[in-house]
């Protein structure tokens, strides 16, 4: 294990905190700290100050707006970013820049990328993610939604589900079933979908905190020009496995200091509550703090490959397992903790529900009832489900026989 950071990206470190420094108001402490309405004005002017200083899409080349820089800059810059309490864009930045844009730049035909990645970067497209169907999650070689070829165009019908912000995007890239009779995965495409078309409905799911963060999203008889496919025609399998390796992108550098600061918000929920001096209280303290540590160090042995290779390699889904599995026990210690006030709501609701609150979040019960107790639960689920990880942890690190295939599944990794 060894993260050290060439002496060109400790330069670049330099010059964000310099940024930071420049565009952060005086005394901030995050977005936790405002309200939701200043978190979401301050959010999207946010995006705009990273777009305009070439800090979006900092690895793509400058002719699609990128910042032409390296991958290890792309993790000094989230690191620093997270360090200094700001976000990396906004939440539908991971599917339209971190998954779409670096899907494009390594699939997508010169047209495409001329076409799309600018106004991906710039916000005017916004994508979200059509990959699950009701009958198509870990097993998503089953996606039954059927596009067909008609003319110049493609005409879709079915069906997706859980799709996150379904209602904040106008983009879908499908995962569409093109060819029938092919073997599951060999028979499907991966196709760009507007989603103010005639024949798209967008349905919000309401979710255990009431809110609505993800969405079904419906097709009939939807067309589509054929151009809109990336890959080849019933080929969209590669396509679409390689986008999901975008998705966990610097989060073993970011993580750790997320789920510290979470750490340190409830040692002080305890002191306020109380609680510190309980003794089972205080044990289970110390096995969080013991975990949050141990991210710390798994986060440095996977950063050290990526930074000698490049690549996040499947370590990455022992990072998911790890973070995801932990965040349920620290959730339900909080509720230990608060008692009968997890009962009771009070305070700002969080703006960021996923992972953690934002930093410099109240520690009121709803931060911990909305992000802890209710979110937590879909932390195992989303990505990759923790059974998927540990199958995936068990046949490419451990080198243990595949699992026996019922069916023709083929799990989403
Ligand atoms: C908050 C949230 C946001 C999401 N956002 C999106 C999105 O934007 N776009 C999108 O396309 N999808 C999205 N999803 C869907 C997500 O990818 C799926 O929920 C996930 O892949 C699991 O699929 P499933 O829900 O159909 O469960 P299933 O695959 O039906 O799994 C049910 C259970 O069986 C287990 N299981 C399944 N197969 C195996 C196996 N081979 N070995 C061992 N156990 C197995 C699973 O681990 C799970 O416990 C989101 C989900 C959540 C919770």
């Amino acid at each position: 294990m060894d993260p050290t950071y060439p002496p060109e990206a400790e330069a670049f470190r330099r010059e964000v905190r310099a940024f930071l420094q420049a565009h952060l108001p005086p005394g901030w402490e995050g977005m936790g700290a405002l309200s939701n309405e200043e978190a979401e004005t301050f959010s999207i002017t946010w995006r705009r100050t990273l777009f305009e200083s070439g800090m979006l899409g900092i690895t793509w080349p400058k002719e699609y707006g990128g910042g032409g820089r390296s991958k290890v800059e792309q993790v000094v810059l989230a690191e620093e970013l997270a360090k200094a309490r700001v976000p990396t864009g906004r939440v539908t930045d991971t599917t339209s820049v971190k998954m779409m844009g670096n899907t494009l730049l390594r699939w997508g035909t010169e047209q495409q990328k001329v076409r799309y990645l600018p106004r991906i970067l710039s916000g005017e497209d916004v994508w979200v993610q059509g990959y699950s169907e009701p009958d198509a999650g870990s097993d998503l070689g089953s996606v039954a939604l059927r596009a067909v070829r008609d003319g110049d165009d493609w005409v879709i019908n079915g069906q997706k589900i859980w799709t996150s912000r379904g209602h904040e995007g106008n983009w879908i890239f499908l995962l569409a079933r093109t060819d029938p009779d092919a073997p599951k995965h060999r028979g499907v495409s991966f196709l760009l979908c507007p989603l103010d078309v005639p024949g798209v409905e967008v349905r919000p799911i309401r979710v255990l905190t009431g809110l609505s963060e993800f969405c079904e999203v419906f097709f009939t008889d939807v067309r589509i020009p054929i151009g809109n496919i990336v890959g080849q025609p019933s080929g969209g399998w590669a396509v679409a496995m390689s986008l999901l390796g975008h998705e966990r992108g610097e989060e073993a550098a970011t993580n750790p200091i997320f789920f510290r600061a979470e750490l340190d918000r409830l040692v002080e929920l305890a002191r306020s509550c109380g609680r510190d001096r309980d003794p089972i209280i205080r044990d289970r303290l110390a096995w969080c703090y013991m975990k949050v540590e141990v991210m710390r160090f798994l986060g440095y042995r996977i950063l050290t490959g990526y930074l000698r290779s490049g690549e996040l390699g499947p370590e990455a889904s022992v990072s998911k397992l790890y973070w995801s599995e932990y965040h349920q026990v620290a959730a339900d210690l909080a509720m230990t903790i608060l008692g009968a006030r997890a009962l009771v709501r009070e305070g700002r609701r969080p703006f960021r529900h996923f992972r953690t609150d934002e930093p410099g979040a109240p520690n009121n019960s709803n931060s911990w009832i909305d992000v802890c107790l209710l979110n937590a639960r879909s932390g195992t689920v989303y990505a990759g489900t923790s059974q998927i990880q540990r199958n995936i942890i068990g046949e490419t690190i451990l080198g243990l026989p595949k699992e026996p295939v019922v069916g023709i599944g083929t799990d989403r990794r």
